[in-house]
Parts: structure tokens; C-alpha cells; sequence
């Protein structure tokens, strides 16, 4: 490190050059590691950590890192906006991929987001695949994959929509109906139909009717 600051004999910034001397002294921009003169870099407090209170750890940067940060911050948080998965999973894997250090809790709310998003999409997507389940048989299956689904976010702290929760519980009411009809019905048509089962069966109808099994 003091090597490379004393080989580095003017400002990195290919705009400025200045020559470094007693008086025109190095600063060390953390983000990209070259030395810059007094004004091509800033110096700023920032948060230590997510669950800092107030910006604690001073830091050094040049202007050319310090406007590529404030920029992937800003869009970052448009992208949480959107709410879209697409849309956060580009501004988060733009930062991830180019080291842009930005804000520890915008980071953080990053990661979250996207997390969440991640979840929401693959629990919706799979919803959307069980709309038509061929075979009755693997109804239970896929009411377990829903299910282990949810537990696997909620046990990474993934505050799930309740739109999605709705959607869940929905689709696993709709699945054990459907299930429990069409199980019922092939039994039925094996044996002969008692009373009891006409009974059980209509009773199975009502409730897919209400669950809505198409
Ligand atoms: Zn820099
Ligand atoms: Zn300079």
C-alpha cells in the first residue's frame, strides 16, 4: 500500500493529474483503491452496519465512486418501488456485479426485497401450475410442495404478501378437495355405491364447488 501510494506520483483522476508533493498530499478513495489530490475526493460518514442508529465510519472516496454510488443507490431504490422482481433483480445484480458500495441499508433493504419478490414469483408460479393437475395422485405432493414453499420463506424471514398467503391457502383448499372428489370418485366406481357414500360424495362436491375446483 505505500508503495503503490509513493509510485503514484499524481491524481488518478485522468482529468486533474496533479502533481503529488508535500503539499498536494494523497488521499486513498476505499471503493476503487487508486490516490487522488484533496479535490477529486470527498470524504464522508457512513453506516457501519444495518442497524446503526446514525453514520459512524468515515470514509474516502473519489468524486468519480462517489457519483457511480449515489446513482446505483437511486436506482436501486426506484427498483424496490416498482416492486417487480425483474426490475429489483437488475439493480441488485447490477451492483453485485461491478462492487458498487452502496449504502449498507439500502443494501440491506435490497437483499430483502429481492428476496421476497424471489419467493412470491416461485410460490405464484407454482400455483399457477397446479391450476390442472392430471393425476389425483400427486395432489397431495404438490399441497406439500406449496406448503414446504412457504416454510422454507418464512423460515428466511420472508414476510410474505397476504395476497400470496391468500392465494396459498386458496390453491391448497381448492388441491385437497379436488383430491378428495376425484379419490372418492374412483373408489365409487369399483364398488357398489352405498348410500353412505352418495352421502360422502355430495358432501365432497359441496365442498369443491366452494374451493372452486373447475
Ligand atoms: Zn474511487
Ligand atoms: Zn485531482
Amino acid at each position: 500500500m505505500i508503495n503503490k501510494a509513493l509510485n503514484t506520483k499524481q491524481c488518478s483522476n485522468s482529468k486533474c493529474r496533479s502533481k503529488f508533493d508535500f503539499k498536494n498530499i494523497r488521499y486513498y478513495c476505499e471503493s476503487c483503491t487508486r490516490f487522488l489530490c484533496i479535490n477529486c475526493s470527498t470524504s464522508q460518514r457512513v453506516y457501519e452496519s444495518v442497524n446503526s442508529e446514525e453514520k459512524e465510519r468515515p470514509v474516502c472516496r473519489c468524486t468519480d465512486c462517489l457519483t457511480k454510488i449515489k446513482k446505483a443507490e437511486e436506482d436501486m431504490l426506484n427498483a424496490i418501488k416498482t416492486m417487480d422482481f425483474l426490475v429489483v433483480d437488475k439493480a441488485y445484480h447490477f451492483i453485485l456485479a461491478n462492487h458498487i458500495d452502496i449504502d449498507v441499508k439500502i443494501l440491506h433493504q435490497a437483499q430483502v426485497t429481492h428476496l421476497k419478490l424471489e419467493k412470491e414469483l416461485d410460490i405464484n408460479n407454482f400455483i399457477k401450475n397446479v391450476a390442472h393437475v392430471p393425476d389425483y395422485k400427486t395432489i397431495l405432493k404438490s399441497v406439500k410442495i406449496l406448503n414446504d414453499k412457504v416454510a422454507t420463506a418464512k423460515s428466511l424471514n420472508v414476510d410474505l404478501d397476504p395476497i400470496v398467503m391468500s392465494a396459498v391457502n386458496q390453491c391448497t383448499s381448492r388441491l385437497i378437495s379436488e383430491r378428495n372428489l376425484r379419490f372418492h370418485m374412483e373408489m365409487s366406481g369399483h364398488v357398489e355405491s352405498t348410500t353412505e357414500q352418495v352421502d360422502t360424495l355430495g358432501q365432497l362436491l359441496e365442498k369443491a364447488t366452494e374451493n372452486s375446483v373447475a
